[in-house]
């Protein structure tokens, strides 16, 4: 046992956020303090954040070990946080400082308790209005009753204090005294919640029961869209509650939107805490703080909410579990899932994965017994599935730059007679894909990436979907000098946007892509807003798939069925197969029946066939069929390792050692393939260069893994990062 309390002057051992490979000594400060106490140490000249993580080594002179600087007014880091963070770093290879600083994400974390000024909507209007002072009071009047520091007001509403300042004297906006954190109200899980029909309320009895047990356990909580999901859990967070334990709900980040926040609402009787990435820092702040003394109860966040230090956690529930925004892509290679599965499992709680189309490993692991598996069948109210078929577009004689079959067109068209609404879908963000010169046929690409320019017509520029990179649309041909022979090929929503508008002049057309709407709450506002009534023609990208309800959409038609069959992903079938089953799960939920139309050059493929047949467990057997006999997850493991440098033949130097020397892997049983270039083999100018590792389902990769790529010195530029269950293989 470690001793929970190091008296001052005893060694203990901190662990920064700073990129240092291993825990530095300190002196307990003044007063002692705790094991896993937050801590403010010296650095060389800086001061940085840091948590006691174990007694001090005291390998070192013990006159020259600096001292603690001061314990933060911060709940210390319990034992099992600790212990999770150290097993999450080994499974994902990532060195702990980077998992504290997931663990850490909140401002001011050091700043003692205090009042502070915060600045809301004031009673009156100011007697002269400037664009300014008009984007102040948008911005307030956009967030309701909110308040926000100085500070934050100005840089979110883009204008100085002294605007903000000016409002105040005119009572337009209100100054006040607040204290920094305060508690969140607390949540009565005793209010009676939806009616559940009998389907429903089974599952949600077996869930609360196992939430009642105290003890670890996943369940897979399948139900095709519309059947009641969120009712089902919601009363697992109920039993949680009452249980006296905090819960976590945890969304795609597109997904987290007002109508769900006041179901929960209703639910409650209190708004829960809300970790996004739209969260003020001071609301951050809020969250993490009362988290940790146990004064939030709730937690609704996306995927990183997960690392919040609670300090009661009983059920964690994952919604839409299949979605790839839970795998994090950038800096802490981690899928929120997998990890909500180890937190819960160390902690003794409850796992709530749910989802109208699980995830192949999810599905697995039911199969194979590790999970519970929970379907709800019958749709909440009358609606039922839509019915499903395709076009042959071999068949269609479609114009040049047309892509609505003659078929889609007709079907839109009796919709909008009915006063219905309906979805074209296509999954490709921006104007067209490809800028060609008709002189001489070239593709503009971006110079920092292999990948081209996409045309976004609406921001007036191309821009590089892999680096973010723009440039301004071209008028003569970068590579021939033409003039005006620049063209647009294939379409985006956006220029489909273009020919709904001409195919149905009278029909009101919105276009519903992430990158048209300054934020994600201003993008939220919108599809509500189309939801409800605002237009008749709505045309998007893959975010409609995602939890939103239109109650008055009857007709989807997806453009281009095919798009997600092509490309070596592993997960290319399920995603296409998930994706579709999502979109026209849009169609026909309230009491109109639904029709989803899919266009597609191979109507035999089998993923389209299971597609329409709606035969979920058969397209889900093949699959992993097929993924048994090719020995890949979920029923082998993979690994992909990236180098990246500026110089494409040091990546590759350094890949091909790697490959030769690869002893470490081969004793376990690993294979290495490659190196190859990454499919995308350059981003923001530096070269990528992949290597593949595939082992069998028992081996114990990492440590190999570890103990392979540790043996390679990175010199100069070149890093290397390690995905361990690569979701794509970027
Ligand atoms: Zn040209
Ligand atoms: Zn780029």
């Amino acid at each position: 046992m470690m001793p929970s309390f190091y008296d001052e002057g005893m060694l203990v051992a901190v662990l920064t956020t700073q990129p240092l490979d291993r825990a530095l000594d300190y002196k307990a400060p003044e007063g002692g303090c705790h094991l896993g106490a937050f801590v403010e140490v010296p650095l060389g000249p800086r001061k940085v954040l840091g948590v006691v993580w174990r007694p001090g080594k005291g390998d070192y002179d013990y006159a020259k070990v600096r001292s603690v600087l001061r314990v933060l007014d911060a709940a210390p880091m319990r034992d099992e946080m600790r212990a999770f963070l150290e097993k999450a770093a080994a499974y994902t290879l990532t060195p702990m400082p980077a998992m504290l600083r997931l663990a850490t994400r909140a401002p001011g974390l050091g700043d003692p308790p205090s009042m502070r000024k915060v600045y809301r909507r004031g009673p009156d209007e100011p007697d002269r209005m400037t664009d300014a002072r008009r984007r102040v009071l948008d911005f307030l009047s956009e967030y309701g009753d909110l308040s926000f520091t100085l500070k934050e007001l100005a840089e979110l509403s883009g204008v100085t204090s002294s605007v903000i300042k000016g409002l105040v004297k005119q009572g337009a906006v209100a100054e006040e005294d607040s204290p920094r954190d305060l508690p969140f109200p607390p949540m009565d899980p005793s209010r009676p919640g939806k009616a559940l029909t009998e389907d429903q309320a089974r599952a949600a009895g077996h869930i609360a029961q196992a939430v009642q047990s105290g003890a670890y356990g996943t369940t897979l909580l399948r139900g095709v869209t519309g059947s009641g999901k969120t009712e089902v859990y919601l009363e697992a967070v109920a039993a949680c509650l009452k249980a006296g334990r905090q819960a976590l709900v945890l969304l795609p980040e597109i997904a987290l939107t007002a109508e769900f926040l006041k179901r929960v609402e209703e639910r409650f009787g209190a708004r829960p805490a809300e970790w996004h990435s739209g969260a003020t820092m001071t609301e951050r702040r809020r969250i993490w703080k009362m988290v940790g003394q146990g004064q939030a109860q709730l937690v609704i966040g996306a995927r990183s909410a997960l690392f919040l230090p609670y300090q009661n956690l009983g059920l964690i529930v994952v919604d839409e579990e299949h979605d790839t925004s839970y795998k994090q892509e950038d800096g802490v290679l981690y899928n929120a899932r997998d990890m909500a599965v180890l937190r819960a499992s160390m902690l003794g709680a409850q796992v709530v994965l749910a989802s109208a189309t699980p995830s192949l490993e999810s599905w697995a692991n039911a199969e194979s017994g590790k999970y519970t598996r929970l379907d709800l069948e019958a749709r909440f109210g009358p609606a039922v599935m839509p019915t499903m078929r395709t076009i042959d577009m071999r068949a269609e004689k479609l114009q040049s730059n047309r892509w609505v079959s003659e078929e889609l067109k007709r079907a839109v068209e009796a919709r909008l007679e009915a006063g219905e609404q309906a979805m074209l879908f296509l999954n490709r963000r921006g104007y067209a894909p490809i800028t060609l010169c008709r002189a001489c046929g070239h593709q503009v690409g971006c110079d920092q990436c292999d990948a081209r320019m996409v045309e976004h017509r609406f921001l007036k520029r191309l821009m590089c979907h892999q680096c973010g990179e723009t440039k301004p649309m071209p008028t003569v041909c970068p590579s021939c000098e033409a003039e005006d022979r620049m063209a647009p090929v294939g379409p985006g929503v956006e220029r489909l946007g273009e020919e709904a508008v001409e195919l149905f002049p009278d029909a009101r057309v919105a276009v519903l892509s992430s990158d048209m709407y300054g934020s994600a709450r201003a993008l939220k506002a919108e599809i509500e807003q189309i939801a409800e009534g605002g237009a008749d023609v709505i045309i998007g990208t893959q975010l409609v798939a995602k939890g939103h309800n239109f109650p008055n959409l009857t007709l989807v038609g997806v453009i281009d069925a095919d798009l997600g069959l092509q490309g070596s992903d592993l997960r290319a079938a399920e995603r296409t197969f998930q994706l579709m089953r999502q979109v026209a799960g849009r169609a026909g939920r309230a009491e109109k029946p639904g029709t989803a139309m899919l266009q597609t050059y191979q109507p035999e493929h089998p993923v389209i066939r299971a597609i329409l047949a709606g035969d979920e467990e058969g397209f889900w057997r093949a699959e992993a069929a097929q993924r048994e006999a090719a020995g890949v997850p979920p029923y082998g493991r993979m690994a992909g390792i990236i180098l990246s440098g500026p110089d494409v033949a040091q990546v590759f130097d350094a890949a091909n050692a790697l490959a030769r020397n690869a002893g470490a892997l081969q004793r376990v049983g690993a294979q290495v393939f490659g190196p190859a270039p990454a499919p995308i083999a350059r981003i923001r100018g530096r070269h990528r260069v992949r290597l593949l590792v595939k082992a069998g389902k028992g081996v114990a990769l990492q440590g190999a893994i570890a103990q392979w790529v540790g043996q390679l010195r990175l010199k100069g530029d070149l890093r290397l990062a390690v995905d361990i269950d690569p979701q794509s293989f970027y």
